[in-house]
């Protein structure tokens, strides 16, 4: 099991690009994202919508206590792994990862990451020691975990899922019902 966890969210700066890490945490195959930093529960009802709405048990929460979670992560025999361009390839200890048979923390930061975090974790892995994205970083790391497959994960309960096409969109929906409760009339 992966948890994703997000530190330092500002919910002036960060509404977007955070809400775009839990989707890829979510869509990439982890079970769960915990939200630190600002507490905003806008960015937690965007991903809970998505939930409803594209299926999946993904679990969504808030910790403002960041120090706590990653310590308790580790007393109870997870791994945490910090995803930094200041670490060390990812290459270098992908094999090691993949290995790991117990529970994952990810984390990600969003502008500066306490020193402790690079203490605590287990792995500092750099996903090229260039600056970059979290999104991307989150990514490209749950894609090498998983060795790519999961993007054929399917997701139980959805309300709509998509069937593929080569041109052109086709939804289907699996409880239209539900869907059309879900959807909320647009006013301006
Ligand atoms: N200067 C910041 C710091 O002290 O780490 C980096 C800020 S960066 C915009 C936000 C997050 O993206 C980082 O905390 C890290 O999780 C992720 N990130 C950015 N580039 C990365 C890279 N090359 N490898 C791994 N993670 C990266």
């Amino acid at each position: 099991m992966i948890t994703v966890l997000r530190l330092g969210h500002r919910k002036n700066r960060d509404k977007r690009v955070t809400t775009h890490c839990g989707l890829v945490a979510r869509a990439l195959g982890a079970s769960a994202f915990i939200l630190s930093g600002d507490d905003d529960r806008s960015v937690i009802r965007s991903l809970e919508k998505v939930r409803r709405k594209w299926g999946g048990d993904f679990k969504i929460e808030y910790d403002a206590n960041w120090s706590a979670f990653i310590n308790n992560w580790k007393k109870n025999g997870g791994l945490v792994v910090h995803l930094t361009m200041y670490g060390i390839q990812l290459g270098r200890s992908l094999k090691e990862l993949i290995n790991f048979d117990g529970d994952m923390l990810v984390v990600i930061g969003a502008e500066k990451v306490p020193g402790s975090v690079y203490r605590l974790a287990n792995y500092n892995i750099a996903i090229s020691n260039q600056p970059h994205s979290e999104v991307a970083a989150l990514a490209i790391f749950l894609d090498r975990l998983f060795g790519g497959k999961e993007l054929e994960n399917t997701f139980n309960n959805a309300m709509i899922s998509i069937i593929p096409q080569e041109k052109g969109k086709r939804v289907q929906f699996n409880s239209y019902e539900r869907f059309n409760q879900s959807v909320k009339p647009y006013h301006k």
